[in-house]
């Protein structure tokens, strides 16, 4: 796990909060000093210790009872979300020219994964999303308010999705980097512009966009040399191919793993990188590569303090896959221990209101969930169009073809059919059809679908109750309670 020790570092401050009762400037000295060494020993770099720890204790002793929460779960949510704010609140999405291709620009040394980042950023552009755990969480938060849902999906519209796009290598130092670059773009199934190594890599990148233009293409990725070390003519070779583009976006690629062995020389070195980057080039924002490794999160945590430029998506690992938004609540959630959920959570709290919440909780803590609800659910996911779509606004869901959609989507369809024509009984009890081959044999004739695909709806309700409860469980049995406040 990649924040194990940092997180482990924040539970030793917590547990000595056990049994006071209000946070005071002396009750929480101490937590205080174990916090700032664990974000130190998490490469963090001092003066954006210094300003958390500061603010994160100002907040601390002014904060009073809160009635049925903690002192120490109180200290958990300041430093929860004084890390979201750290790493800059809000997801940063990418930005999408008005007019005429996105273009790009991909910058940052050698080695930090530039290139597996070009192909992965074009094949995230271009994927669309998985299904069944949407509707688990659709379920979770889609019952009333879906005009609320809608305007989320309404704002994602311009998001990602379904995006043609095209590489260029401009990178002609390296040969062997072309010929990766082709290799990916095959198997990703994405054109790249090369014109070898012996024209100026601003020429390149100018007849690259030529011919994106030529052909509609929406996003041009650039891929551009990088050196071991910053130098005055790669920087000097970034400011041409800049000014020879125009790009929507800059992008540093930041490699996680920098700056992790020995924090002092090789952290400075990492901050130097994003400050030199951002004031040479001019940078947009930066993907953090690598963050599968053994990584203490330090970079996660700095880059947006010491740049003022946002992480807007991290690597983690070497399959295409491997890309994503980077959510700050999501990774200070992490950093507390606390797993991906907890943005799950915040999301599905924002767009129920409180009473509906509680009835479709109850009814799944309790096992009630059924297939009235489950009716409900799906004709939601209609009403509101495309599943893909709707699928694309919920974080981390990757990794499913169209031809998957697709098939989600007409599944959608032959479970309504069969479940318009249960009993209103049946609807309620899940249990008689799983109980009576008779009545599945039913409902397979009148439907018009086999028994076999009764049967799988049936056990696929029972195996939702079970998901969707893990899913609660995790929700309310956090050891936060006052982030569902
Ligand atoms: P470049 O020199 O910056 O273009 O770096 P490359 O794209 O050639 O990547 C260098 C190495 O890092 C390759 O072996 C990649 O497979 C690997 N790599 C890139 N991104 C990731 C990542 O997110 N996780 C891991 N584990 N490896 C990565």
């Amino acid at each position: 796990e990649m924040f194990g020790q940092l997180t482990t570092g924040l539970e030793t401050a917590w547990n000595k909060l056990r049994g006071v009762d209000v946070l005071s400037k002396e009750n929480i000295a101490e937590p205080m000093r174990d916090i700032r060494r664990a974000l130190l020993e998490a490469d963090v770099s001092l003066p954006v210790v210094r300003r958390f720890v500061q603010s994160v204790s100002d907040q601390a002793v002014g904060a009073g009872v809160i009635r049925g929460v903690r002192p120490d779960q109180q200290l958990v949510k300041i430093v929860h979300d004084e890390l979201v704010k750290l790493m800059g609140g809000e997801v940063s999405e990418l930005v999408f020219a008005k007019s005429g291709p996105t273009v790009i620009l991909l910058a940052g040394l050698q080695g930090v994964g530039k290139t597996t980042v070009c192909a992965k950023l074009a094949f995230y552009l271009k994927k669309l999303v998985k299904i069944e755990d949407a509707l688990v969480f659709l379920s979770l938060c889609c019952t009333k308010k879906l005009h609320i849902l809608l305007e989320l999906i309404k704002k994602k519209k311009n998001g990602f999705q379904g995006k043609s796009c095209m590489l260029v290598a401009a990178d002609v130092y390296r040969p062997a980097a072309i010929d990766q670059l082709k290799i990916l773009g095959e198997k990703i199934d994405v054109p790249v512009y090369a014109e070898g190594v012996d024209v100026k890599p601003a020429e390149i990148a100018k007849h690259g966009l030529e011919e994106a233009k030529e052909k509609s293409i929406n996003v041009v990725i650039v891929d551009t040399a990088g050196r071991l070390q910053i130098d005055k003519s790669m920087m000097d070779e970034l400011k041409e191919v800049k000014q020879a583009l125009n790009p929507t976006e800059v992008l540093l690629v930041v490699d996680a793993m920098t700056g992790q062995e020995a924090a002092g020389g090789k952290l400075k070195t990492r901050i130097t990188l994003v400050t030199t980057f951002n004031i040479e080039i001019g940078i947009t924002g930066a993907i953090l590569t690598k963050l599968d490794g053994d990584s203490r999160g330090g970079a996660a945590l700095s880059v947006k303090e010491v740049s003022g430029k946002p992480i807007k998506l991290v690597g983690r690992g070497e399959r295409m896959e491997d890309l994503e938004p980077f959510y700050p609540d999501r990774m200070a959630g992490r950093v507390l221990g606390m797993g991906d959920v907890l943005s799950f959570v915040e999301k599905a709290q924002e767009v129920m209101r409180q009473e509906d919440a509680e009835e479709l909780q109850k009814k799944i803590m309790s096992a009630k969930f059924d297939f009235n609800d489950f009716l409900k659910q799906t004709r939601a996911v209609a009403q509101m169009g495309s599943v893909s779509r709707v699928i694309g606004m919920i974080p981390g869901m990757g990794k499913v073809t169209p031809a998957q959609i697709r098939e989600a989507e007409k599944n959608l369809n032959i479970m309504e059919a069969m479940i318009n024509v249960m009993t209103p009984e049946e609807r309620e009890q899940p249990e008689l059809l799983a109980e009576s081959a008779a009545r599945r044999k039913r409902i397979a004739t009148e439907s018009g679908k086999t028994e076999q695909q009764v049967s799988q709806l049936v056990a696929q309700l029972f195996q939702m109750r079970v998901r969707m409860k893990n899913l609660l469980g995790v929700m309310q049995g956090g050891s936060i309670p006052a982030l569902s406040n």
